[in-house]
């Protein structure tokens, strides 16, 4: 028990030559000290593990050597290495900055760095986590810093560089240090397993190896614990259970019952997970680290980085030559919401649960069997007043042409569109375009429904004919009812030369710009007032739909203020507004999310198949 030493201080390197993973700055070091160029301090950074102390106590051993190597090593030999090796040099100075920070600490140090070494040329000082001296003692220690004696080199490590201050940065030479590969901590670990005659499986080491993530003093921990856990025969299934670590295996199993659509069996999987004492959180992210390596596995070159040993890089091969790219782009999209979501669900198993299955129900291409088709938002309100038949508002301009016509309708039994039904049979007669009805209109009326479609066909139809966009309207309005024909701009011409012909496309960013104009306290009103939309029932005639008499009699208080805007504003000093309160809103109904996808569904039956075809539960 007492000669026990842990492999991290065993097997520390005792060479340049030796250190794991810091080729390049070992190279610089070695070079440095053969030719005879030091400086007077070095800057070691880098994560915790990965051999900055121990560069530190090579080098100071290897710059006070009595016969250095050729190649820059120490000779291990004389009485300067053989005190180094043992411990008992008195040229090395270690202060752990973390545990002895203050000014008092940093003034012991400088008192030691006056005194000239006894056996060799140098005293070196290693003060390890620099980055804790508080700002007095980098203060006090500036200055020896700066100027220190010939036979004084300084090195100081840390693992965070960036608390540094400036003015030690500047003062030093600084190294950083990598992290250790996988690759290199596994030939490290197999270096001191075969000099400790321990037997090992590759794989374990792996585990080790990616476990320590890099730092390759925490990898020989991890190994001394497994190797007095298994006796010295390291294998993968000991590692994993003791390091309670999950097993590829899983992970390659769930892929595979993802990628067969087994919901059943993945849920059962989780749960076998669960029960071994996994939490869900480290289960999600594994899967999605997982999920990219078989995506990184699909193409040789970037094969290579992997991290593991070759009989689980084949395993890795073969399940990436299964899975299409687009699949697993998906599945690692919903592992990572699912990760994300993960920490603030209140049903953390339920998140995870849900996450399988809807990996499980991905199809070849990824395509989700739950992902609900894009929306779009239909505009509700004007479906509400034209009475569920027409939709008309989709694209801004021209369809708001449409809008007018197709709700002349109900405005037929209405004394304010008395006007308006003065002068049809001229129109008709001025208009040829009016009175045969083509052929298209009864289509687009259809199409108009989902008043999206429209404006594009409208567009058509009017260039087509050769007239205007509104006589386009009119003939559009015809099926419906006779006084729709006396849209404003055909009478307007007839009747007044003063005022501006109304267009509907005006007179709705007209609305919208006094309701802009409007003051703050009457910001809850302009709101409701956004939503109506006032529509051109007869020559300088708009009316506006409001939802109940409530709304109405406040709109009416503030009707002349409007009235005032808008004859200003569309130059039409003719110009009334009207209000009418809508009879539908009892019995217009809204369609539920089944009417609609009905009514979708008659309209285009392809979407039957489509739901077939990605077996979705429609209607
Ligand atoms: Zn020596």
């Amino acid at each position: 028990m007492s000669d026990y030493i842990v492999s991290a201080r065993k097997y520390r390197p005792q060479t340049f030559e030796s250190v794991v993973g810091q080729g390049a700055i070992a190279a610089t070091l070695k070079n440095a000290i053969r030719a005879g160029k030091l400086a007077h301090a070095y800057l070691f950074c880098g994560p915790r593990g990965v051999g900055k102390t121990t560069c530190a106590r090579i080098f100071a051993k290897t710059i006070n050597c009595m016969n250095l190597h050729e190649d820059g090593e120490a000779c291990n030999e004389c009485e300067s290495c053989q005190a180094f090796n043992e411990g008992r040099s008195l040229n090395i100075h270690e202060l752990d900055a973390a545990s002895n920070n203050s000014v008092d600490d940093i003034r012991a140090l400088i008192e030691q760095v006056r005194i000239p070494p006894q056996i060799g040329r140098y005293k070196v000082f290693i003060i390890d986590e620099v980055h804790m001296l508080s700002t007095a003692a980098f203060n006090a220690f500036l200055k020896t810093l700066e100027e220190p004696p010939a036979h004084a080199v300084f090195i100081l490590a840390t693992t965070e560089k960036h608390k540094i201050l400036p003015t030690i940065l500047s003062r030093c030479q600084i190294y950083d240090f990598q992290r250790m590969s996988v690759e290199n901590t596994i030939k490290h670990l197999q270096y001191v397993a075969e000099r400790e005659g321990y037997t090992y499986e590759p794989a374990a080491l792996n585990v080790i190896a990616q476990k320590a993530d890099g730092g390759m003093r925490d990898a020989l921990s991890i190994f001394d614990q497994v190797v007095s856990f298994s006796g010295g025969n390291i294998t993968y299934q000991q590692v994993i259970q003791n390091l309670n670590v999950l097993d590829y295996d899983y992970y390659f199993r769930l892929v595979d019952l993802m990628h067969e659509h087994r919901v059943t069996d993945c849920m059962l999987l989780f749960n076998e997970v669960l029960t071994k004492g996994f939490e869900g959180g480290p289960f999600v992210s594994g899967l999605a680290s997982h999920l990219r390596d078989v995506l990184v596995a699909r193409d040789p070159q970037t094969a290579a980085l992997l991290e593991v040993s070759d009989d689980i890089r084949q395993r890795y091969v073969e399940q990436a030559a299964r899975c299409k790219p687009t699949w697993l782009y998906s599945a690692i999209r919903l592992c990572n919401a699912c990760d994300q979501n993960y920490r603030t669900s209140r049903n953390k198993r339920l998140q995870v649960e849900i996450m399988l299955i809807e990996c499980a129900q991905l199809d070849e291409d990824g395509v989700g069997a739950g992902r609900r088709p894009a929306r779009h938002l239909l505009p509700i309100f004007s479906l509400l007043t034209a009475d569920g038949q027409a939709a008309a508002v989709g694209t801004p301009v021209v369809p708001q042409q449409t809008g007018a016509s197709a709700t002349a309708q109900p405005i037929a039994q209405n004394p304010t569109a008395n006007t308006a039904s003065a002068t049809p049979s001229a129109t008709a007669a001025t208009h040829p375009s009016v009175g045969p009805v083509p052929a298209e209109t009864t289509q687009q009326r259809k199409t108009i429904k989902f008043g999206s479609i429209g404006g594009p066909t409208l567009r058509h139809q009017s260039a087509k004919s050769g007239s205007t966009t509104v006589q386009a309207g009119i003939a559009n309005a015809q099926p419906t009812g006779g006084n729709s024909d006396a849209t404003t701009s055909s009478v307007q011409s007839a009747t007044t030369q003063v005022n501006r012909p109304l267009e509907q496309s005006e007179v709705l960013v007209s609305w919208q710009r006094f309701i802009n104009s409007m003051p703050r306290e009457e910001t809850a009103f302009a709101q409701r007032m956004r939503i109506m939309q006032p529509k051109i029932t007869g020559e300088g005639v708009l009316e506006v739909v409001v939802e109940n008499e409530e709304v109405e009699k406040r709109l009416s208080a503030i009707v002349p203020r409007i009235t005032e805007f808008l004859r200003q504003d569309l130059s039409n000093s003719s110009l009334t507004i009207t209000l009418r309160v809508t009879e539908h809103t009892v019995e217009v109904q809204r369609f539920d999310k089944r009417q609609q996808l009905r009514h979708f569904c008659d309209m285009n039956p392809a979407l039957i198949e489509l739901g077939k075809a990605f077996k979705l539960e429609l209607v």
